[in-house]
């Protein structure tokens, strides 16, 4: 096989065989044990990151809390002059680490540039921001009085990433919280710590080139360990923590004991609606990239088809015939559409999860299976499976990072769908594909979706910056990227200002000396 120029895009990306995995900009030290990052890819060694220990961790804050005084004091639209910089960084090296994501997460090499194209959206959205992050003005009740509020910045936020979306979650987070006038602390996955190394530096460059103090962007590295000594701590008023719904469970109730905030980007269950009304051809399209791209470990990938009775065999037809057209491969050739599962863990859950689907009653209707030999040395490389299945059963309940599709029935009108497409614990991405007015706007009515994303007429995966992007239930709650989602990363302040020489109470209290 060939390299596709991996030594050249590390030399780039200034990735070394072996990485400090805890830097404050400037300064890059780590005194924890190694962790060696291979990729799903062909199963190669990448490089190694060495983790963050709880001394490295408390000399980082420090260097953040003083970082902060001074970021805090800038303009915000100076702030957004940086993150315009660090975009345009992102731009020039937007193919070299788009070719580290699909290297080391193992998502197809597009779909890595798609992800740097997430950051750089993101820059550009947190750029204009930077000239906004405006309160509201309020008329007061007393006379010569005027009220307003506004939005100072938080301090540290602390950012714990899921493998998937090893880079643009951190933009996410850190692009508004930097104009914001926060600055951040970023505990990638352990399964993609070069990617935050990548990341680290180039931000790191743009800082130093600005003569601004070390500490505004800081990396710390390691397991679920080094992302507790940021949930414990007091010093980080905000967890912004991606990943399973176990992981945000354990997290929320940490950062809740100390009474800090948390956003909780958490697991989905995503599902289609397809209705008697409709396309058929755009929604084979919509539901096998939903659950294929990116070997179905998208938290938006489409678990779930809910079909209506009357069009079920056209589309169960439909959906195994482009099953049969499917290339799986090297996710950095442009010609295979399917890649690997991160690690052989993840092999272990899908091959789980098509052996519970039939245990519970289930029937496969596309076989799936581990793929070995040539091109597949890594182990990681899976066939993409669809069973049919029943709503209650228990492994469709719970999401299974991997292709697997479940074909669900439904009769009667849309509402029956909108039961089933609730019947979970999680709430983040749901879509239903229909011409019909109607149901169209039952499912976006109070009594349709439940969830955080509800679109029609496209799938389930997939978002854009400009919108809040986020879940309900299990999916935890959080809103990140655009809309106000900004707010956040602030803390709000009333302020009531009176310009007379009297002193009137609230509430006509009378209080006279
Ligand atoms: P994971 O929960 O195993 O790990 C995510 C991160 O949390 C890692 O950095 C991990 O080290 C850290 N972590 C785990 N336990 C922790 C603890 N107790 N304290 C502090 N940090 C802890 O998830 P994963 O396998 O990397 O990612 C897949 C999951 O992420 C899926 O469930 C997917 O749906 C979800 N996800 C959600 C979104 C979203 O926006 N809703 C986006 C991407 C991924």
């Amino acid at each position: 096989m060939t390299d596709f120029g991996i030594k050249e895009t590390l030399d780039i990306l200034g990735v070394k065989d072996v990485n400090d995995g805890t830097s404050t900009g400037q300064h890059n030290f780590s005194n924890g044990e190694v962790i060696e990052s291979y990729s799903p890819v062909d199963g190669k060694l990448i490089g190694k990151v060495k983790t963050t220990t709880k001394e490295d961790y408390d000399k980082v804050m420090k260097t953040a809390s003083a970082a902060f005084v001074s970021w805090r004091s800038k303009p915000a639209p100076l702030r957004g002059e940086i993150v315009r910089q660090f975009g345009e960084k992102l731009r020039e090296k937007k193919e070299a680490l788009g070719k580290l994501v699909s290297y080391e997460m193992g998502k197809s090499y597009q779909e890595g540039l798609g992800e740097v194209q997430e950051m750089i959206d993101i820059c550009d959205f947190a750029v204009g921001l930077s000239r906004q992050l405006h309160g509201l003005t309020m008329h007061s009740e007393r006379p010569g009085h005027r009220m307003y509020e506004q939005y100072h910045p938080l301090g540290i936020v602390g950012i714990i990433s899921a493998f998937n979306f090893p880079v643009a979650v951190w933009a996410w987070n850190t692009a508004l919280a930097w104009v914001c006038g926060d600055v951040c602390v970023w505990k990638p996955s352990e399964k993609t710590p070069l990617c935050g190394i990548a990341c680290q530096n180039i931000a790191a460059e743009v800082f130093a080139k600005n003569d601004l103090p070390e500490g505004i962007s800081c990396l710390i590295n390691g397991n679920y360990k080094v992302g507790e000594f940021m949930t414990k701590d007091t010093q980080i008023p905000l967890v912004s923590a991606t990943g399973s719904t176990r992981m945000g469970k354990i997290v929320a109730k940490e950062v809740a004991g100390r009474l800090g905030k948390t956003l909780l980007e958490l697991g989905g269950n995503n599902a289609i609606i397809v209705t008697p009304d409709a396309d058929i051809k755009m929604t084979v399209i919509g539901a096998v990239f939903g659950a294929v791209g990116t070997a179905g470990q998208r938290c938006t990938s489409t678990r779930r088809l809910i079909i209506h009775e009357s069009v079920y065999d056209k589309v169960k037809e439909a959906i195994v015939k482009a099953y049969k057209q499917l290339r799986i491969g090297n996710p950095l050739d442009e010609n295979n559409h399917v890649g690997p599962l991160i690690d052989k863990d993840a092999v272990n859950m899908y091959v789980n999860a098509l052996e519970r689907v039939v245990e519970e009653g289930g029937k496969i209707v596309v076989h799936g299976g581990v793929l070995y030999g040539d091109g597949y040395e890594s182990g990681c490389y899976v066939k993409p499976a669809i069973a049919e299945a029943k709503n209650s059963f228990e492994i469709v309940q719970h999401e299974t990072f991997a292709p697997v599709l479940y074909l669900l029935k439904y009769a009667g009108d849309v509402n029956n769908a909108l039961k089933i497409q609730n019947g979970v614990a999680q709430g983040l991405s749901s879509a239903i594909m229909t011409n019909n007015l109607r149901e169209a706007e039952a499912f976006l009515s109070v009594a349709g979706s439940d969830c955080g994303i509800a679109n029609v007429n496209i799938g389930t995966s997939g978002a854009e910056i400009g919108g809040a992007f986020g879940g309900e239930k299990e999916t935890g709650g959080g809103r990140e990227s655009g809309s106000d989602a900004w707010k956040v990363y602030m803390r709000r302040q009333t302020n009531t200002i009176n310009y007379t020489a009297d002193l009137p109470l609230a509430q006509g209290i009378k209080f006279d000396l």
